[in-house]
């Protein structure tokens, strides 16, 4: 009786928590929609009970002595990667989904707790890996920055792992919200080989929320309202693939 009683409060919390990202996905409110260069999307995000009780690993690229990519105007790729992670960690949170943040500051990933300096590129990403496998996520979301010598280029863009089918899935819908609630560059989800995507047990996706090295979508990505949609966006795309 008293498990049959709990079970009917965790499914009464299940559902609320369902009834709210409904409202939130389905009237298409985006919070912080203040920030530059508002798009529309054209495809609704729905949800479903199946995302409230999965595990998302939110992997924020760089951190502590490496900055990945610098912007244009100096901007580090590890501060804003951080920033739109965590805003998406807020926004899968409040789902009701669980999730596991591979750094939650500025630094890299350590098994000991401790700040880590001198890791190797591979061993960093080793790291992030293990953290992932060690916590049986159901997926991983790699969060990065892209930088490119012509300054022209721009907009957001999804990867996944070659020969992925649900990775596949997952670029594509995330790709299609970046579009709709970013900037529509045209960009579609690409396949690679990519250290994270190839070793982690679950499918994962890395995504370049923009380019660092255009002087305009710089600007755009350090200002919070624009972090706060792109980590929307990257959340309404993972609700869509569970829909
Ligand atoms: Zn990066």
């Amino acid at each position: 009786m008293a498990d049959l009683v709990i079970e009917a409060d965790l499914l009464k919390d299940d559902i609320v928590r369902l009834l709210i990202v409904m409202l939130f996905v389905l009237s298409g409110i985006s919070p912080g929609i203040a920030g530059p260069a508002a798009g529309t999307s054209s495809e609704k995000p729905a949800t479903s009970l199946e995302i409230i009780n999965c595990t998302v690993v939110i992997d924020p690229g760089h951190g502590g002595a490496d900055p990945g990519t610098i912007g244009y105007r100096g901007t580090l790729e590890k501060d804003v990667a951080l920033a739109v992670s965590s805003r998406l960690a807020s926004f899968l949170e409040q789902a009701g989904v669980k999730v596991v943040m591979t750094r939650g500051k500025d630094q890299e990933p350590d098994d000991s707790g401790k700040e880590s300096l001198s890791l190797t590129k591979t061993q960093d990403l080793a790291r992030r890996v293990a953290i992932a496998n060690q916590s049986k996520a159901d997926l991983v979301l790699s969060i990065h920055l892209n930088h490119f010598s012509d300054r022209t280029e721009y907009g957001a863009q999804a990867f996944y792992q070659h020969g992925s089918l649900t990775g596949k899935r997952l670029a594509q819908c995330i790709q299609t919200q970046l579009n709709g609630l970013l900037v529509d560059s045209g960009r579609q989800a690409l396949a690679g080989d990519f250290f994270v995507c190839r070793n982690s047990q679950m499918p994962a996706v890395i995504v370049e929320v923009g380019f660092l090295s255009h002087p305009e979508e710089e600007l755009a990505l350090n200002d919070p309202a624009y972090q706060t949609r792109a980590a929307w966006a990257i959340y309404s795309g993972l609700v869509n693939y569970f829909y």
